[in-house]
Formats: C-alpha cells, sequence, structure tokens
C-alpha cells in the first residue's frame, strides 16, 4: 500500500461480539484504502472501539479514549460505551465522534469527515474474508445483533436493540471464504444463538443457489458441510435446542455447548427473567449426555443476585454436583449502570457475594479437576494453536479458545499452528491437560 495512504490506528476493547465489529470496521476502512496503523504516533486519526458491560470495562474504555487523545488528539469512538455518549462526552469533551455498538456506516462517515478516503479504493487488497482479529486458524461468525429478552441484569438490549438475524446466504458465504483462507475453527456467536431466524419467522435464504431455512439447526448442518470445527456459543437451553445434539453425536458440529445458566432456583432466575426459566434443565442436560456421551457443556452463573437466599444458594450448589459441567465461570452480581436489578429489594451485602463465589468455585474446581483427570490416557484430536520448537499449546473440542483449557503438547516437532493432531493425554491439573503422541 502507498505510505501516502491516510492512517487509522484502531483499538478493541471487549468481548467478542465488539471484536467482531471491529473486523468489519477494519475491513471497510482497507476496502476504502486507508492504512491501519499499529501505533497512535504514525496514524492520522485513531478510532477506539469500546465495552460498556460493566463498571470496571467502562472505566478501561474511557482510559483507552483519554491515551488515544493524549497521544494522537484524533479519535473517534464507537461500541457499546458509545451507546450513551454522555458518558464518553463529559470525560473526554474533545472526541470527534461518538458512535453505538454495531453502527459501521456511522463510523465511516465519521472517519470520511475527519480523515477524507482516498482518491482510489484498494478493494483488491482486502481478501474476500476480511481483516480479522483473531489468529488464522480460528474466527468468530457473527449470525445476529441484538436480543429479544430482558434479563433483569443486563443492558445489551438497551444498547444493541431487538434480535436482528443477519441473512443466512451472507452467513454461510462469510463462513466459506473464512475457511478457503485456512480458518480451521469457526466460533458461532450473537447474543442468543438459539433466537436465529425468529425475527426473520425462519425464512428461506440461499447459498451456493441452494435455500436453507434462517434457523439455528439449518445454519449448524450447512456450516458443518465446510468441514472444519464448528462451536456454538451463548445457546438457551429451548426444547429445539435438543436438534442439534444428534449432529454433535454424528460428528458435523463440536460436541461442545455454551449455555449460560446464570443460576439454578427457579425464583432467582424469574428474579432475572431468564429466557428459557421455566425449562428442567437438569433433565435436558441428561438427555444431550444420553444422544452424545462426550458433549462438553460450559455455562456462566451469577452469585449474590438480589433477593438471593441461602436456600437459593444451596439449590444453586446441588444444581452444580448434579450438572458435571464442564467449564464454568461464577461472577459475584454487580450492579450494572442502567440495569432493572439494580433496584430490586434485598440486595446482598458484597462479603456474602463473596462468601457464595468462593464456596461455588472450590466445589466447580473440584469437579472440574474430576472431570479433566478422566481424560488421561485417552486419545484426542486437538487443534494446534501455537509452537515453540518442540513445545506446542493446542485445544481439545472441549476448549474454547480464549476462554476454556489448553492442551500442553511435548514432542510437538514439525506441527504448525492450525493444525488438528491425535495425541495422548498424560496429565491433568483443574484447568489444563498435558499430552504428547499416541502410545499404541
Ligand atoms: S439473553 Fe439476557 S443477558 Fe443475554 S443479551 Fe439478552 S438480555 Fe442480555
Amino acid at each position: 500500500m502507498s505510505s501516502s495512504a491516510p492512517k487509522v490506528g484502531f483499538v478493541s476493547l471487549g468481548c467478542p461480539k465488539a471484536s467482531s465489529d471491529a473486523e468489519r470496521i477494519l475491513t471497510q476502512l482497507r476496502a476504502e484504502g486507508y492504512e491501519i496503523s499499529g501505533s497512535y504516533e504514525g496514524s492520522d486519526l485513531v478510532v477506539v472501539n469500546t465495552c460498556g458491560f460493566i463498571d470496571s470495562a467502562v472505566e478501561e474504555s474511557l482510559d483507552a479514549i483519554g491515551e488515544a487523545l493524549n497521544k494522537n488528539g484524533k479519535v473517534i469512538v464507537t461500541g457499546c460505551l458509545g451507546a450513551k455518549s454522555g458518558v464518553v462526552q463529559a470525560a473526554h469533551p474533545s472526541v470527534l465522534a461518538v458512535t453505538g455498538p454495531h453502527a459501521l456506516e456511522e463510523v465511516m462517515s465519521a472517519v470520511h469527515e475527519n480523515l477524507p478516503k482516498p482518491h482510489d479504493p484498494y478493494t483488491d487488497l482486502v481478501p474476500p474474508q476480511g481483516v480479522r482479529l483473531t489468529p488464522k486458524h480460528y474466527a468468530y461468525l457473527k449470525i445476529s445483533e441484538g436480543c429479544n429478552h430482558r434479563c433483569s441484569f443486563c443492558i445489551i438490549p438497551s444498547m444493541r436493540g431487538d434480535l436482528v438475524s443477519r441473512p443466512v446466504g451472507e452467513v454461510m458465504n462469510e463462513a466459506e471464504n473464512l475457511v478457503n483462507a485456512g480458518v480451521s475453527e469457526l466460533l458461532v456467536i450473537s447474543q442468543d444463538t438459539s433466537a436465529y431466524g425468529v425475527d426473520m419467522k425462519y425464512r428461506s435464504g440461499f447459498w451456493n443457489g441452494r435455500p436453507i431455512r434462517t434457523r439455528m439447526t439449518e445454519l449448524v448442518k450447512a456450516l458443518s458441510e465446510l468441514g472444519v470445527w464448528v462451536r456454538l456459543h451463548y445457546v438457551y437451553p429451548y426444547p429445539h435446542v435438543d436438534e442439534v445434539i444428534p449432529l454433535m453425536a454424528d460428528g458435523l458440529v463440536l460436541p461442545y455447548l455454551d449455555v449460560p445458566f446464570q443460576h439454578a432456583s427457579p425464583r432467582i432466575l424469574k428474579a432475572m427473567k431468564r429466557p428459557a426459566s421455566s425449562e428442567n434443565n437438569l433433565a435436558r442436560i441428561k438427555a444431550w449426555r444420553e444422544i452424545c456421551p462426550d458433549i462438553a457443556i460450559r455455562s456462566t452463573f451469577i452469585a449474590g443476585f438480589p433477593g438471593e437466599t441461602e436456600a437459593d444458594f444451596q439449590q444453586l450448589l446441588d444444581f452444580l454436583e448434579e450438572a458435571q459441567l464442564d467449564r464454568v465461570g461464577c461472577f459475584a452480581y454487580s450492579a450494572v449502570d442502567g440495569a432493572a436489578a439494580n433496584s430490586l429489594p434485598d440486595q446482598v451485602p458484597e462479603e456474602v457475594k463473596q462468601e457464595r463465589l468462593a464456596r461455588f468455585m472450590e466445589l466447580q474446581e473440584a469437579i472440574s479437576a474430576s472431570k479433566l483427570n478422566q481424560k488421561v490416557g485417552r486419545i484426542e484430536t486437538v487443534l494446534v494453536d501455537a509452537v515453540d520448537g518442540d513445545q506446542a499449546i493446542a485445544r481439545t473440542m472441549a476448549d474454547a479458545p480464549e476462554i476454556d483449557g489448553v492442551v500442553y503438547l511435548a514432542d510437538a516437532e514439525g506441527l504448525q499452528v492450525g493444525d488438528l493432531v491425535e495425541v495422548q493425554i498424560t496429565d491433568a491439573d483443574g484447568h489444563d491437560l498435558w499430552a504428547g503422541p499416541p502410545q499404541f
């Protein structure tokens, strides 16, 4: 690219969904001939993609904007915190523009206004799969934006609006381009993957001239034709989710389900206004394991939600013991600015929340350690994430990048990032595994 091309610096904070927005903005910038610069000083302008989910993320985002202003001076803010433009403007009145999340066009017009685009669009420089922030061998595939639920602790619907599904043909084309560019694993993300297509009444779209319904099961079947790992995130335990479990048992999609249960007490789930809160989740998990014994279930929980009694919390621990989930995250409830749960009665004192969080983690650590221990001796297919000499770091089908565990590989000469190899698990701790070449 010409060195006279206008240069844009880019800072991206927040969750995988925010990264997916960032990828679209970067792709568009490159498509229009802007150069992406790795330093504040070398940029003509900086775009900061923010996160506003919890208070610490708001602070981190405001700090990043401040740093970009100090070092560069010309800053455009986008992303979740941008939805609260008053907060950004109050802290940093000199930012050039503030847009909310999922606002590609608004960001681009703010860029155009402050840094005119070059005359010749270098569209040919953009690879058809776009520009990605994740390493080349895996990629996030965003299938929808927004959410129709109104969980009382969450402000995403007020920031991102109701569910809008991406057309299935567009999702499939993006997935195909990613695979053609060498991606070995697609991570399907959204705010509610199980709701994909609801807003379109599940109507059919077209991929390669073939009709495909805009619906999770049909999308998963089509993705499985691409011959790479497909991993499903943010799935709620609705009855129709049962349809994808046989596809997992048949090896069409990874036997991995990220289901954010958040609690087990019906009273608390109701106060949280959680989707599918009246389902019998233990029965559902049992049925899933009968169809696909190797399914890895990841979930997240909140301890100390307003109104949670010791009996509610005990119900959560009993659920955990019974469910034997593979990967679990837990947070002590913390108020999010603007969330309905802030005004619920019987807020739990901070020390009680922390004490419950610690009890929860102690129990889950023992469960995770025992589940990982059961893998010692087994042959597993792993995806190589990093190689350093004769050592490598990889993941099994049960581990999503960045949030789950890894497999440390010995005797890994000749392996390359993105390779799928069979290894034998030799050791485990509460989080990770160790492995070497299979010993027959
Ligand atoms: S399902 Fe609930 S927690 Fe998830 S984005 Fe929607 S409202 Fe927020």
